[in-house]
C-alpha cells in the first residue's frame, strides 16, 4: 500500500544520466520526526519546492521513496518554455481570453524566476537562454500562426512570424513558417535539480530516503506521513511533489498519464546552428527538438494515450525510429542517428495548464501536478504558489491551478 500510484517512469538512458553528477545527501528514517513541511518527492518539483520553503525559513524534510532524482526529471529533454501546450488563441477559447492571458503571462514569470534563481544560487547546469520556433503544422496552419501571434503579442509576449524562406535560410530547417519567440531555457534538468536540492539542505532540510509514504493522516495536530513499515513524519503541512504517480488522495478529473518517446544524436556542433533555437510543431502528433552544450540534437514526441510501461517499451525502437526519421526531413543536413534513446510515463492535462494548490479535504496537504510540456516551468510556478499559500502570503494567481477550478 503506498499514498501514491507506483509506476516503472522510464526506460533507456538520456545523455544526462551518464554525467557524473555530485552526491546528494540522504538519510535512513529511523525515527518519528517533526517539521514544518513534508515535502513528498525528491524530483525537481519538491527540490524547488523545498528551495522556496527554506528559504521561507521553514524546517523541510524531503521523502522519496526511490532516492533523490531517481524518478521522471533525469528523462526530462528540459526544454524550458514559458509557451504552453495548448495555442492561447485556443486556451482563450477554452476557458476566456482573461484566464488564459494570466495563465501565459504566469508561465512567462515563473521561467525568468527559474532563470534568476538558478543564477542567484550559483547553479551549474549549463543554463543557456534560447529563443523558440513553432512551426506551422497541422494544429496551426498559417494563417492559424498569424493569430496565433497577433494573440501573444496582444498579450504582452514579443514575438514575430518568419516566413518559411527564413527559417530555412536562417535555421538550415525544412521550409515551414514559424512563430519566433524568446527568452526560454534550456539544462541539465539533473543538475537543476540537484543545485536546487543542495540550496534546500545548505539551509537545513533533510532528505530521506527510500521512504515510501503510505498513507496521509490529517487532525489537529497537524499532517502525519505513515511511511512502509518505518516510523511517521508530523508536521502542519504536506506537499504531494510525486510527478506521475498520483496521489490517491488527489482529484483525477482533467489528468492523464501518457506515453512519450526521446532520442539523443551525437554531437555535431558544426552542423547544428550556433543557438539553434528550440524547435515545436503545431501538429498532432507533435516533434520538438533542441540543441544541448555538446551540440547534440536532442528530439522527442509520438506520444501514446496509453500508460501500460510493458507496451510502452516494446513500442521504444518503432517510435524512436520515427523520430529519427521526421528529425532527418526537418535537418537533412545533420547525422540524426541516435545515440541516446529512452522513453517515459508523462503527465498531460486537459488544458495543458497545472495544478498546484490545496488538496480537497485534506487541511494541511497540497499537491504539485505539473502536467503537459511545460514540466519543469510548472514546478517552478508551484515553488512560487506554495510558498504565498504555505508561508503566509497568498498568491493572487492561486485560482487559476487550484483543485477546486471548474475549467
Ligand atoms: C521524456 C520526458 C520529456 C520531458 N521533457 C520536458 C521538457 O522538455 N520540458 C519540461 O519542462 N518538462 C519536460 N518533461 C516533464 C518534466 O520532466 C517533469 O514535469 C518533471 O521532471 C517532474 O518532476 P517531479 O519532481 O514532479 O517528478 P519526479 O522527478 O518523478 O519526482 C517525484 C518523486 O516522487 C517520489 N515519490 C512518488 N510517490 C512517493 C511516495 N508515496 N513516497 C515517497 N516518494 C514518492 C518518486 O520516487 C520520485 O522521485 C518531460 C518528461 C519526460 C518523461
Amino acid at each position: 500500500m503506498s499514498a501514491t500510484l507506483a509506476r516503472d517512469l522510464r526506460t533507456g538512458r538520456s545523455p544526462w544520466m551518464s554525467r557524473p553528477l555530485p552526491a546528494i545527501p540522504f538519510r535512513k528514517l529511523k525515527r518519528d520526526m517533526t517539521a514544518d513541511v513534508i515535502v513528498v518527492g525528491a524530483g525537481i518539483s519538491g527540490a524547488m519546492v523545498a528551495d522556496a520553503l527554506t528559504d521561507a525559513g521553514l524546517k523541510v524534510i524531503i521523502l522519496d521513496r526511490r532516492g533523490p532524482l531517481m524518478g521522471s526529471t533525469p528523462a526530462s529533454t528540459a526544454l524550458l518554455q514559458y509557451e504552453i501546450d495548448t495555442p492561447l488563441t485556443e486556451l482563450a477559447v477554452r476557458i476566456g481570453l482573461d484566464r488564459a492571458e494570466r495563465i501565459w503571462r504566469r508561465s512567462k514569470l515563473a521561467l525568468d524566476a527559474l532563470r534568476e534563481r538558478a543564477a542567484y544560487l550559483g547553479i551549474k547546469a549549463d543554463l543557456a537562454v534560447r529563443d523558440t520556433l513553432y512551426l506551422q503544422g497541422d494544429v496551426l496552419d498559417r494563417e492559424g500562426l498569424d493569430l496565433e501571434a497577433a494573440a501573444r503579442r496582444r498579450a504582452g509576449f514579443e514575438v514575430s512570424v518568419l516566413p518559411a524562406g527564413a527559417v530555412q535560410d536562417r535555421y538550415g530547417l525544412a521550409r515551414r513558417a514559424a512563430i519566433l519567440g524568446h527568452g526560454n531555457l534550456a539544462a541539465d534538468p539533473r543538475r537543476l535539480a540537484a543545485g536546487f536540492l543542495h540550496a534546500a539542505l545548505g539551509r537545513g532540510a533533510g532528505i530521506y530516503a527510500p521512504v515510501d509514504v503510505a498513507s496521509v493522516e490529517t487532525g489537529r495536530d497537524g499532517v502525519t506521513a505513515m511511511t512502509e513499515g518505518g516510523p511517521s513524519v508530523t508536521a502542519p503541512h504536506l506537499v504531494f511533489a510525486t510527478g506521475y504517480e498520483l496521489p490517491k488522495y488527489v482529484p483525477r478529473k482533467n489528468h492523464r498519464i501518457a506515453s512519450t518517446y526521446c532520442i539523443a544524436t551525437a554531437p555535431q556542433p558544426s552542423a547544428i546552428p550556433a543557438e539553434l533555437p528550440f524547435v515545436w510543431e503545431a501538429s498532432e502528433p507533435y516533434l520538438y527538438l533542441r540543441s544541448d552544450q555538446d551540440g547534440r540534437i536532442i528530439c522527442g514526441g509520438e506520444d501514446e494515450d496509453f500508460v501500460d510501461e510493458d507496451r510502452r517499451d516494446a513500442l521504444m525502437r518503432e517510435k524512436t525510429g520515427t523520430i529519427q526519421a521526421k528529425l532527418a526531413r526537418l535537418m537533412p543536413g545533420i547525422d540524426s542517428n541516435p545515440v541516446y534513446a529512452w522513453c517515459g510515463s508523462f503527465g498531460a492535462s486537459t488544458t495543458g495548464t497545472p495544478s498546484i494548490g490545496a488538496v480537497p479535504k485534506m487541511p494541511g496537504c497540497f499537491a504539485v501536478l505539473g502536467y503537459g510540456g511545460n514540466g519543469i516551468t510548472f514546478s517552478m510556478m508551484a515553488a512560487q504558489i506554495l510558498r504565498g499559500l504555505i508561508a503566509g502570503n497568498g498568491d493572487t494567481d492561486s485560482d487559476l491551478f487550484s483543485f477546486r477550478r471548474k475549467f
